[in-house]
């Protein structure tokens, strides 16, 4: 029987994880499971599962990331599935070789949250810890909206000390303050984090395993939650080269947060310690690309608001209902309706071409 593409999107982490595997084995993939430290909300063992198709000294590889943010597991992992499974990854071009990366961060997506183990967003993670850490005085500004035992006591009076800021200065200054990463305050939002978390570790000594040999990298990095409904926005951290290589094969409209941000600083803000910066200090030897897939779901205010009561619920212990939350944080990364995952799928095809035809360059 063929799989339909529908089929290739899970109903949760283990059945995507039992899929990724089933996928990897029809595809003559050689595949290892990396066990997790911690058990997931069942007592159940958590790990991230990588794969890897191709000739073993191969100069260009293609990296295919999900999970980096607990929810947006399921996204990815469809399309890592799919391209497997649909046989899109077969027959690769001359001296090129595919690592999938199944689930990053195991237990924010066995826990359905966006960060790590210990609070930490991963794509803030990133960075050179021996450096100092960079400060950002917008989030000082609003931290109380994150801290139990202050003024705010829950996740709706929070959006409004956001949205009171975002009067007074705009919101540029508050998706700065909000999502630029922080480094102070290991309780708050967009929490960087002091030294490298267990999924930096894992993702940084798989690259270093298995991008020695490259001297091109391409990583397409799978997520959910921001953008038109069912589109999937490229994004790159990178600028010169790198990003005119991306724009030349992914389109001129790929977004570019840094480029942007060097150029009107009052209107666009960089992100520290992002994926792409892992992959450009585990990769030294390698020109290194990594486009971001964005897929959209609902508007920033309801996604945003689910993001700040799951804050909420566990680390001030407050929520209305859990349950009801637990499926508004699934739903507002992961909507239950074919067509935007078919919407997903078929970018993910046009993903692989571009990324392949970049690779190739
Ligand atoms: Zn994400």
């Amino acid at each position: 029987m063929i799989a339909t593409p529908e089929s290739y999107f899970s109903v949760d982490f283990s059945a995507a994880t039992a899929r990724f595997r089933v996928a990897c084995r029809a595809a003559g993939a050689a595949a290892t499971s990396l066990p997790h430290p911690l058990p997931g909300p069942g007592g159940e063992a958590l790990a991230t599962d990588v794969a890897r198709l191709g000739p073993a000294g191969a100069s260009r590889l293609l990296v295919l990331l999900s999970g980096v943010h607990g929810p947006e597991l399921l996204c990815g992992s469809a399309c890592q599935a799919g391209l497997l499974e649909s046989g899109a990854l077969a027959g690769l071009p001359a001296d090129t070789a595919v690592l999938l990366v199944h689930a990053i961060n195991p237990w924010g997506t066995a826990h359905g949250r966006r960060v790590t183990e210990d609070n930490i967003d991963l794509c803030r993670n990133f960075m050179d810890f021996d450096a100092p850490l960079p400060g950002n005085d917008g989030y000082e500004d609003i931290h109380r909206a994150f801290a139990p035992g202050g003024e705010v006591s829950n996740g709706q009076e929070a959006m409004g000390v956001l949205l009171d800021y975002q009067r007074q200065r705009g919101l540029p200054a508050l998706m700065a303050a909000l999502m630029a990463g922080q480094y102070v305050h290991a309780d708050g939002f967009s929490y960087g984090g002091r030294e490298a978390t267990w999924s930096n570790h894992t993702l940084t000594q798989l690259l270093q395993e298995h991008g020695a040999g490259a001297k091109h990298v391409l990583a397409l990095d799978f997520h959910s939650g921001l953008g038109p409904y069912g589109y999937g926005t490229a994004v790159a951290m990178h600028t010169g080269a790198a990003l005119e290589r991306v724009r030349r094969h992914f389109g001129g409209w790929v977004e570019a947060p840094r480029q942007a941000a060097a150029e009107s600083p009052g209107e666009f803000y960089g992100v520290e310690g992002h994926c792409a910066d892992g992959f450009v200090r585990a990769l030294p030897q390698a020109e290194v690309e990594l486009v971001t897939i964005e897929f959209g779901t609902y508007p920033v205010p309801r996604n945003l608001q689910a993001l700040i009561d799951d804050h909420w619920l566990h680390i001030g212990g407050v929520a209305d209902d859990p349950q009801q939350l637990a499926q508004e944080m699934l739903a507002t990364h992961y909507p239950d309706d074919p067509e935007w995952r078919y919407a997903v799928w078929t970018r993910a095809t046009q993903a692989l071409r571009q990324a392949l035809a970049c690779l190739r360059e």
